[in-house]
């Protein structure tokens, strides 16, 4: 099998699993505990927004053509109530902020901008332009627009959608379940004490951890020994889920025996070595009508390969309409080099548009990811960069 660049390997992913996917059940949640989650049904608007000529400022609506110009105060209309009689020319009503204007008014004036006279007249010596001010009916959405699709996944914003439209129950997909299978002789359960040649296992909790955050169920398995038995015997019962991440046994080595026992599974492999640095043999196939990931067992490798592949089947999986890789371009603070013909991601901190490197000592390092807080994306094809360069970034 011919290894892939990094895009052709997401492509890959996000192609195989959209066209097999089955849109997952719907269940209906509180409003409040949406965010997160994607939507089962399409959320388009109830009536006009705003639902009147709204003021977006406190004020005085007036005609326009009145002003510059000084004008009777004949009344008065707060946020939550109307005014009931017709503005005529030579009249003004006080307004605040998301209050409707009156008829007959066609602008607010800021009342920054009059001066109240002894006689409670108001004058402006400014004009105003036809609509300055007002936010006119349904300028943002009208009765029945669709606002937010199925597939959306809900966010901070789209939660307020959802509460302006009255929806205190949402219907969502139902959260896809992932079984983690962390592999190797080495790795010991978190509580026990390792003897020096032995690891505990991270991996299944790194990768748990992501699945979570990606809006997936985790189902921890046992941790397949180095044989081929029992790692078929546990890659069966991953198989149950909607999506089976493996971590460890893809390399050569001798114990490596993941891609066998999957393909005593019965898998088709679709890819099995992407040109990226950490993470290059990673596997990614389909046994039993399931998705499966076999993600490299170096902690880099396997939390790298979660969120640049793994995550957007999960995405796809969970009902989501797009799987995208939030990749945002920041400038390095300092010169840096690496070998070309992989694509790398290595540990970085950014903030402000300005990304640092940081020193790691390469794909098993977790505290020097523990200090980052995204992984800088160094092209293939580009040994160095200088101080300055843009350069994409993977915030983590
Ligand atoms: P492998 O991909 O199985 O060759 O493993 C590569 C490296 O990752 C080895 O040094 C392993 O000890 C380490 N490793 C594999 N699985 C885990 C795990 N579950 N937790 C922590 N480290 C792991
Ligand atoms: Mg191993």
């Amino acid at each position: 099998m011919p290894a892939l660049s990094f895009l052709d390997a997401r492509a890959a992913v996000i192609n195989r699993v959209r066209d097999a996917r089955l849109p997952p059940i719907a269940e209906s949640v509180l409003l409040e505990d949406s965010p997160g989650r994607i939507l089962a049904e399409d959320i388009a608007a109830d009536r006009d927004y705003p639902p009147f000529n709204r003021s977006v400022r406190d004020g005085f609506a007036v005609r326009s053509s009145d002003v510059p110009g000084r004008l009777r105060v004949i009344g008065e209309v707060r946020a939550g109530e109307r005014f009931r009689s017709i503005l005529q020319s030579g009249e003004t009503v006080e307004i605040m902020t998301g209050a409707p204007v009156p008829e007959g008014a066609d602008a607010v004036v800021m009342v920054e901008h009059t001066t109240r006279h002894a006689d409670g007249s108001v004058e402006t010596d400014r004009a105003a332009q036809f609509g300055s001010n007002i936010a006119p009916r349904g300028c943002e959405a009208r009765d029945g627009d669709m606002v937010l699709p199925r597939g959306t996944r809900i966010d901070f914003s789209s939660v307020a959608w959802l509460a302006t439209t009255g929806h205190s129950f949402v219907s969502v997909f139902a959260h896809p379940r992932v079984a983690v299978l962390a592999t190797g002789d080495e790795i010991v359960p978190v509580g026990d004490r390792p003897s020096a040649h032995q690891i505990r296992n991270s991996n299944s909790y790194s990768l748990a951890a992501q699945v979570r955050r990606a809006g997936g169920d985790p189902l921890i398995l046992p941790v397949a020994r180095d044989d081929k038995q029992h790692t078929a015997h546990l890659i069966a019962q991953g198989l149950e889920a909607d999506l089976l991440l493996l971590s460890g046994g893809v390399s050569a080595g001798k114990y490596d025996f993941v891609e066998s026992a999957l393909a005593d599974c019965g898998a088709e492999f679709y890819f099995d070595r992407v040109l990226i640095q950490p993470g290059q043999p990673l596997v990614f196939g389909k046994a039993r009508g399931k998705f499966f990931f076999g993600l490299p067992g170096n902690p880099a490798s396997t939390m790298v390969t979660f969120e640049l592949f793994a995550r957007a089947a999960l995405d796809l999986l969970s009902g989501a309409n797009d799987a995208p890789l939030p990749l945002t371009l920041a400038r390095l603070t300092r010169p840096f080099r690496h070998k070309p013909g992989l694509t790398r991601f290595l540990p970085a901190q950014m903030s402000c548009a300005e990304v640092t490197p940081v020193d790691w000592q390469g794909s098993g390092d977790v505290p020097s990811i523990c200090r980052a807080n995204a992984f800088l994306v160094a092209d293939a094809n580009q040994p160095d960069y200088a101080a300055g360069d843009l350069i994409p970034v993977l915030l983590k």
